[in-house]
């Protein structure tokens, strides 16, 4: 039987393979005090917007062991989806296919390791109700940072983030320390003033009323979008420690959409194909 130690570094040297750049494991314990209290005032404050799902879903959040009720440990895998490319009207991590397909495939390799140990497993790439972000944190991956977002000093805010719950008590990790610090940029920078000591208001966020959003925008709302078509980065592109971010490693995170000015209708299906706009793109007259 392997020790834990050298399962874990199996799972390391396995998770940089395929791809990844961060790698930590925290205990799968239920969130509580501090982290606890924010989400809950977040979510009385109506900041979380039409997501009711969120509200429904906040207790898996506050407790990893609802999605996996004999987890122990967590294993959080970051990938640095960065790239030089001008601004556009599509955010960054959507230019290219669906990172929920390309970090399925590249992390079975990871599962298997833990199986092959005798371990159990379930997975979430940011389509489960787990707070991938606050596991991170827990996991030394990086910090939260004003803009919500993971804070990496490696990446800034580009990061794509997987959680692979399990039963095997692997050693866990410090967690991140915070580096915001008293830095405001990211809530200067954003156009719309979604940003406070609070968090985002997703009612004025233009990645929410872009990308999340399902009843149609109002006038204001409209307005506050600055005539983006899915999502936003001017949150991310300011962060001080993304300035120098590395190209992405994976290659399919590499890609850019080239759009004309004022895209028809075809134009938008065509280049949402197989990328995270299809979600939204591909089901719905705009
Ligand atoms: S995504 Fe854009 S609108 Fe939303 S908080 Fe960041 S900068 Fe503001
Ligand atoms: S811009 Fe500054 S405050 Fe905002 S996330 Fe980056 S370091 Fe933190």
């Amino acid at each position: 039987m392997k020790s834990p130690e050298l399962i874990k570094s199996e799972l390391f040297r396995t998770a940089m393979k395929c791809g990844f750049d961060g790698f930590g494991v925290c205990s799968a314990d239920d969130f509580s005090g501090a982290e606890r209290a924010r989400l809950d005032a977040w979510l009385e404050s109506g900041m979380c917007a039409e997501m009711g799902y969120l509200r429904r879903g906040a207790d898996t959040k506050l407790s990893p062991r609802k999605f996996m009720p004999n987890a122990i440990s967590a294993i959080c895998l970051a990938a640095n989806f960065f790239r030089k490319s001008p601004e556009t009207r599509i955010a960054l991590y959507a230019q290219g296919p669906d990172y929920h397909h390309v970090l399925r495939n590249r992390i079975r390799e990871v599962e298997d390791i833990i199986a092959a140990n005798g371990g159990e497993y379930r997975t979430s790439i940011d389509a489960s109700p787990l707070w991938e972000k606050a596991i991170a944190a827990r996991a030394g991956i990086g910090c939260i940072g004003k803009n919500t977002l993971i804070i990496r000093k490696f990446n800034g805010p580009w990061s794509f983030l997987c959680v692979i719950l399990c039963n095997l008590k692997l050693p866990t990790d410090a967690p991140a320390q915070d580096i915001c610090g008293n830095c405001d940029i990211c809530i200067k920078a954003c156009p719309s003033r979604a940003i406070s000591s609070a968090g985002i208001d997703a009612r004025k966020c233009i990645s929410y009323l872009t990308i999340e959003k399902k009843s149609a925008l109002s006038e204001e709302e409209t307005k506050l979008s600055h005539n983006k078509i899915f999502g936003c980065d001017a949150c991310l592109r300011a962060c001080p420690y993304g300035k120098d971010a590395p190209e992405a490693a994976i290659e399919e995170f590499r890609g850019t959409i080239q759009l004309p000015q004022n895209p028809s209708r075809d134009d938008l299906l065509n280049a949402a194909r197989g990328t995270p706009m299809w979600r939204r793109f591909g089901k719905r007259e705009f």
